[in-house]
């Protein structure tokens, strides 16, 4: 049985670089893009909301001298590239998939409305938001909770190369032991880093659920659609 009907999929700019410094791995892009054919082929409808890290930062280009608004403003612009990079793969995989910009920029892609996001996706089109939140100072981990809001979504699907939420950073500290589940309340109490307080805040007041998941692992995106027990649940 389906467990979701419309999902938010958030794909961090830092992991589309592989294991390159900086820029786009094809090899990554096309396994995220075989992963999203997967599931919307089981009928899901998919926003997607990209970073930039692996492109540019702000707080990088701010601490190098950069004005910070400016740096944020290309780190937006970054998040533009990954989604077209990724509008282009899943078409090569036969995915019908659209573009929309929260910063006005046609052609490249139409204007972001929640009217115009649930168009597309009711008509079977993978809608990918670029453009974070169109403001400096918010991350894209923001930009995915606002549109998982905006767009009712069932659930925020966080991507990452974690595959989950752990007692303590498992990359420092070998003892860390995974969460299965938890809520948005112990998450804060233990002070434990699932996204930046702002995202944070805005899937916890409006009680949107968040599942951190290893998505470098082919196949894990359908497995957490298929309601498996990988990654994390982080509920009210
Ligand atoms: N950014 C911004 N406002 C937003 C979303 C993103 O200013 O609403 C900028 C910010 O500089 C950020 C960069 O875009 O560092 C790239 O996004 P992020 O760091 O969230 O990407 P990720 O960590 O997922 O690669």
């Amino acid at each position: 049985m389906q467990k979701y009907d419309r999902i938010l999929l958030k794909l961090s700019g830092e992991s589309l670089q592989g294991t390159q410094k900086y820029g786009l791995s094809t090899e990554v892009l096309h396994s995220y893009a075989e992963q999203i054919r997967d599931a919307a082929a089981s009928g899901v409808r998919i926003a997607v909301v990209i970073g930039g890290g692996n492109i540019f930062r702000g707080l990088t280009g701010a601490k190098r001298g950069f004005d910070r608004v400016k740096g944020d403003q290309m780190g937006m612009l970054a998040t533009i590239i990954n989604s077209l990079a990724l509008q282009s793969a899943l078409e090569d995989n036969g995915v019908k998939a659209k573009v929309l910009t929260s910063i006005r920029m046609e052609p490249v892609g139409e204007y972001y409305s929640k009217a115009r996001a649930l168009e597309y996706l009711d008509a079977g089109y993978v809608v990918i938001v670029g453009g974070g939140t169109s403001n400096p100072y918010f991350s894209t981990d923001s930009a995915a909770a606002l549109r998982g809001i905006e767009l009712e979504t069932d659930v925020l699907l966080k991507g990452t190369r974690v595959d989950g939420v752990y007692t303590a950073d498992p990359e420092k500290d070998p003892a860390a032991v995974k969460f299965d589940e938890i809520s948005f309340d112990e998450v804060y109490a233990r002070n434990l880093k699932i996204m930046d307080l702002t995202a944070f805040t805005l899937c916890r007041e409006n009680r949107l659920p968040v599942i951190v998941f290893d998505m470098d692992t082919p196949g894990n995106l359908a497995r957490v659609l298929a309601a498996e027990a990988i990654g994390t649940l982080v509920k009210p």
